[in-house]
């Protein structure tokens, strides 16, 4: 009986090994993997890869800082991220104060639902203000939300005892606990100092986010782990001194986790020297770090001491970044990845030698999958989501804004000439991206509610 969809003859790459096969697909679900395989619809994929599609738990689509927020919103950052290859991401609820955990999700849903064109998730945010509601953490977890993310930064900050709190709230509820991990009054007090000195050029944001500072506070969160039992997941490692903590941690057996993002794996903090604004884009936390760090970031993932890639996509316009170029600490912290990352994880990881094809997808794909309860994503096996990738190796991508679809109207990766493409993405068999265009409209993506990830 012929099959929906036939991809023929791709080299399959998954995070368990590469082969040569036919995937076919009936309805929604990948159906069957093996020789000559037909279907209504054949597409060829001789010498090209076909991958799960990529799975980015850390994004921020329409996040409002102040009185603006980030530029994509969940129809153009859905859409980048498909033409990049991604085909689910998960976003955050910030509750409002006044707000249930419920509510918060209901109209963050509200926002999201008719614009996604690619599946999406929720990671739950909670803040000091959340610490009174924590009774509503399983109701949460129930409703989908099984990720909790924890800041020690920022006025979302918990302190110690309020993070005590939260982490054995989350940990009682089978959630997982994901972290910003950084020495916040450490980081007021630099920035005070260098501002006050009148230091207040870019060039002095990453040096109020010191190294050192991160991996202090990595090391004091994964000891309330330790201590509350619980699993922990560590969001953006910028630097060794982290990876030190999570590697020792891991090794003691602890379930602790880490990922990292582009911007720390391929650039380096000579961006803030760059004149005016230009100065002003790479502005992230933690902050973009020397170029030292970089390597130390690729060794981890080929070693599992980190897990997973993500983007921490957060971007705002070039207008925007340059209201802070008085005094860095005003920049709005965020930088843009979201359609470039599988690409770029390919080029400057596997055809530089940092990371075998399977542990591309492995960490771009199956970990992020598995560790944040989507077990039906990130995968090329019958029973899975016929969500997958046909990628080019050999086409040449130099990348431009214009030719991007995310809608900062810059990137910090201009210039730079990337090795592989996505060729077409397909989302629960359906294709999404083809020939350059997306052939689906809003809406077209579903909410994922997702349950205990599997370690
Ligand atoms: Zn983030």
């Amino acid at each position: 009986m012929a099959f929906d969809l036939v991809i023929k003859n791709g080299e399959i790459v998954t995070a368990q090994g590469v082969y040569r096969a036919d995937v076919g697909v009936r309805g929604e679900r990948i159906a069957a993997i093996g020789e000559s395989l037909q279907g209504r619809r054949e597409i060829a994929a001789a010498g090209k890869y076909v991958t799960p599609g990529a799975v980015d738990v850390h994004v921020h689509l329409e996040m409002p800082i102040g009185d603006i927020a980030s530029t994509d919103d969940f129809y153009t950052g859905t859409r980048a991220a498909a033409f990049g290859g991604t085909t689910t991401i998960i976003d955050f609820v910030e509750p409002e104060p006044e707000e249930t955990l419920l509510e918060a999700l209901a109209s963050r849903r509200a926002c999201a639902d008719d614009k996604v064109v690619i599946d999406y998730g929720l990671h739950m945010t909670l803040g000091p203000a959340e610490i009174p509601k924590l009774d509503q953490v399983a109701a949460a977890y129930a409703a989908g939300c099984a990720s909790f993310k924890l800041y020690m930064a920022y006025d979302f900050r918990l302190n110690d005892g309020e993070m005590l709190q939260a982490l054995t709230a989350v940990h009682n509820t089978n959630g997982l606990p994901i972290v910003h991990a950084e020495n916040w009054d450490v980081i007021t007090m630099l920035i005070a100092e260098n501002v006050g000195n009148g230091r207040t050029t870019p060039h002095y944001h990453p040096r109020s986010r010191p190294a050192k500072m991160e991996g202090e506070a990595a090391g004091r969160i994964i000891n309330l782990a330790e201590f509350v039992g619980t699993r922990l997941y560590v969001f953006h490692v910028s630097c060794g001194e982290t990876v030190d903590r999570i590697a020792t941690a891991r090794q003691r057996g602890l379930p602790i986790y880490g990922e990292t993002c582009p911007q720390y794996l391929l650039l380096d903090w000579s961006l803030y020297d760059r004149p005016g604004v230009l100065g002003a884009l790479p502005v992230c936390s933690p902050p973009i770090r020397a170029k030292e760090e970089q390597a130390r970031l690729w060794q981890a993932l080929s070693r599992n001491h980190l897990q997973a890639v993500s983007t921490d996509h957060c971007p705002f316009t070039m207008a925007e970044k340059e209201r802070g170029l008085g005094d860095y600490s005003q920049i709005p912290g965020g930088v843009p990845s979201i359609e470039v990352r599988f690409t770029a994880v390919y080029s400057a990881g596997v055809r530089a030698g940092h990371l075998s094809l399977p542990q591309w997808v492995d960490v771009c794909c199956t970990t992020p999958a598995r560790l944040f309860g989507l077990p039906r994503k990130g995968q090329i096996a019958v029973g899975y989501d016929a969500d997958l990738v046909i990628f080019d190796p050999e086409r040449e991508m130099h990348v431009s804004p214009k030719t991007l679809h995310e809608t900062a109207g810059w990137t910090l990766y201009e210039g730079m000439t990337l090795h592989g493409w996505p060729e077409m993405t397909i989302s629960h068999g359906q294709v999404i991206v083809e020939d350059g265009e997306l052939v689906v409209g809003m809406g077209n993506g579903r909410f994922l509610r997702r349950g205990f990830g599997k370690m």
